[in-house]
């Protein structure tokens, strides 16, 4: 209509949103970090915000936790299993990089493009919306670098000649150098992880983002913080978290400054699970030799001919499992030591019976149930015991150093910080809902709204 002004999506109040996810990192490593001042930047946002720590999702693995952050759900229904899985359609097995190994075993060409492309294409749930894709539907403007969990509206070509096909991603997608939506001049991610390669290319296009303000929000991924923390174990890895810290500090910089940043942008800060000491590895297919496991860190999964539970009791009592979980009609069972505990999702909660300490972690229920929930799941899930880890595909393992996956507190709790929010995001599926509150923007019917804190 001519003369009619057209409103601005957000209004001059609301800042924009930056969600900083680092692979990774433990609860008691930021803590420590902070309270020694050794990372000036992660000090400067938890005290200018509020602190807690949250819960991450089962398996407590990369690909389903940071589909997870990205959609608000657990594997229900984004349907991301594991780091390994079997496709019951194609008859195959999915190998999204436990190690080069592995993906060398899997299928090198199938494993990257499955990576790449068919883990938001094909893989992930239709029923699930993610974060980018609620946030443009309503007019926003939002970025992603580097993230897995990346689909979005926008075709993107790739950069390099060995893909041909587009990905659908936000309207900026930066990953890895093979989708630049933007020419930023970031340097060429090549895969020399140890020395923080991946993190100088986020940190290089995060700083070119927050320049130009070209977002309303905008995940910035940071992943070698993980990959050091697998090889020197848990709370080791000093030297990568300050080096974490100084990317972070490049962003505030780029926006001119301390106060200019906190007056552009509202935070949140996360890691997507956590890390335990590993000094056992084992191989599960030995235990179930008549049964399809893929295992990978501290979690596995069993596909079956026969009955479950008959698979389950054989692992009782075996040094390396701790919990077993499968379905029984429209019950759950959880099997730890001989011990049984059934439980079943009602309209008000979780009805038990059995052993309830059977599963004393985080948020376990809940947990355990999305995941057998999962379409792609296998029918026996299998939570390893404290310092134990199941070799890939390839026999590779990070005994010796750190590792995740399983239930348990230290795999699957947090740091989560929040500045300039009224919520306060407890578990890694309540970030994308914190996300489009902030925003105004309707949550899908499967989120759980946060109320203000
Ligand atoms: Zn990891």
């Amino acid at each position: 209509m001519p003369g009619c002004v057209r409103l601005p999506r957000t209004s001059a109040t609301t800042k924009k949103l930056i969600l900083v996810v680092i692979d990774g990192l433990t609860p008691s490593m930021f803590e420590g970090a902070v309270d020694r001042r050794a990372t000036p930047t992660l000090a400067f946002l938890a005290e200018a915000g509020r602190y807690r720590r949250g819960v991450s999702t089962f398996p407590s693995l990369t690909p389903v936790c940071l589909s997870s952050i990205a959609t608000g759900a657990h594997p229900d229904v984004h349907e991301i299993p594991h780091l390994v899985w079997y496709d019951r359609t194609l008859q195959q097995v999915v190998e999204y990089g436990s190690s080069f190994g592995a993906i060398r075993a899997a299928g090198t060409r199938r494993s990257v493009l499955n990576t790449i492309y068919e883990m938001n294409e094909r893989h992930l749930g239709r029923g699930a919306t993610t974060v980018y894709e609620a946030l443009e539907d309503a007019g926003l403007t939002t970025a992603a670098v580097n993230i897995t969990c990346y689909r979005g509206r926008t075709p993107h070509r790739p950069t390099v000649p060995m893909l041909v096909r587009p990905a659908y991603g936000p309207k900026r997608f930066f990953f890895y150098n093979l989708f630049e939506s933007d020419v930023t001049g970031a340097p060429l991610a090549v895969l020399n992880r140890a020395a923080g390669t991946i993190d100088a290319y986020a940190e290089a296009v995060g700083r070119w983002l927050v320049t130009r303000d070209g977002f309303d929000f905008l995940v910035f991924y940071l992943s070698d913080y993980d990959y050091a923390s697998h090889v020197r174990g848990p709370d080791a890895a000093h030297e990568e978290l300050e080096r974490c810290d100084r990317a972070v500090g490049s962003l505030i910089a780029a926006a001119g400054g301390e106060d200019e940043f906190l007056e552009r942008y509202a935070v949140i800060l996360c890691s997507d699970h956590g890390q335990t000491t590993v000094t056992e590895v084992t191989r599960l297919q030995e235990r179930l030799p008549d049964a399809l496991v893929t295992a990978s860190n501290r979690a596995a999964m069993a596909y079956l001919e026969g009955d479950p539970r008959a698979y389950a009791l054989r692992l009782d009592g075996v040094p390396e499992v701790e919990v077993t979980l499968f379905r029984e009609g429209d019950e759950a069972v959880a099997r730890r030591e001989g011990e049984e505990l059934r439980f079943a999702r009602g309209d008000d909660g979780f009805r038990t019976s059995g052993d309830a300490s059977i599963l004393d972690h985080p948020n376990a229920l809940e947990r355990a149930w999305a995941a057998l929930a999962n379409p792609n799941a296998g029918e026996l899930l299998v939570s390893a015991a404290p310092g134990w880890e199941f070799a890939d595909l390839a026999g590779r393992h990070h005994a010796g150093g750190g590792s995740h996956g399983s239930l348990s507190a230290g795999d699957s709790e947090v740091p989560v910080v929040t500045v300039g929010l009224d919520v306060e995001p407890a578990s890694i599926t309540d970030v994308m809902p914190a996300a489009l509150q902030h925003f105004a923007v309707p949550l899908p019917a499967y989120a759980r709204p946060l109320a203000a804190a």
